[in-house]
């Protein structure tokens, strides 16, 4: 079974309420979602592997713990992701970056794709992959397919807010990819929205409503 995380912090809750919100408008939406994404960050790579490395500090000198291996890859599912994307790099700033493009087709619900560009050595670089909206998991499913396509060996999924139904599609689809959410909600509409959710995450984060 996939390893499930749920980030329930309380400044994580708090601030997931407030974009819930429906009277939040785009401003203060895509400051709340940075703001999460960086604290998200913050447990998605909490056991990233460490290495020392010989520095001299203003007294001595000494084996100073640092990252190891190749600096990490955060991939946005566009467009929502990148939202997320920015409070990533508050916190990780020398991350390699990629862009996966999907868009939802409204009548069949299905992941199209229209763009995919990665680091060419994503293969050897952990990948944490962005879009805060895990709904049929489509997107999450065809996204993944194709990274992994181009190499990837070690993937994380990161969403703000997760469908049981998601969860269970992404689980079954890719197994080997850890899942980290800030809340599980309760379904999916006929729509394939998430409830009680936040509505659309990218018109209400580019305010294209
Ligand atoms: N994508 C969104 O932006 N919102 C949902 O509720 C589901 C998918």
């Amino acid at each position: 079974m996939t390893y499930l995380v749920q980030i329930a912090h309380p400044l994580v809750q708090h601030k997931l309420s407030l974009m819930r919100d429906a009277r939040t408008g785009s401003g203060a939406f895509r400051r709340l979602l940075a703001e999460i994404g960086a604290l998200l960050a913050f447990e998605v790579t909490r056991d990233l592997p460490l290495t020392t490395q010989r520095i001299e500090t203003p007294l001595t000198a000494m084996d100073a713990p640092v990252l190891a291996g190749k600096k990490l890859c955060l991939i946005s599912i566009l467009r929502a992701g990148n939202g997320l994307l920015d409070g990533f790099l508050h916190v990780i700033p020398s991350a390699r970056v990629g862009h996966v493009g999907l868009y939802r087709d409204p009548a069949t619900l299905a992941a199209v794709e229209y763009y995919c560009r990665l680091p060419m050595d994503i293969g050897e670089r952990l990948g944490i992959v962005l879009d805060p909206m895990l709904a049929t998991g489509h997107s999450a499913i065809a996204a993944l397919d194709r990274i992994k396509q181009r190499g990837a060996r070690q993937l994380r999924f990161v969403s703000l807010l997760a469908a049981p139904e998601g969860i269970a599609s992404l689980q079954q689809a890719h197994p080997d990819v850890p899942i980290y959410t800030a809340a599980i909600d309760s379904h999916l509409n006929d729509h394939g929205y998430i409830v009680p959710g936040l509505g659309d995450a990218g018109d209400r984060l580019f305010g294209t409503e």
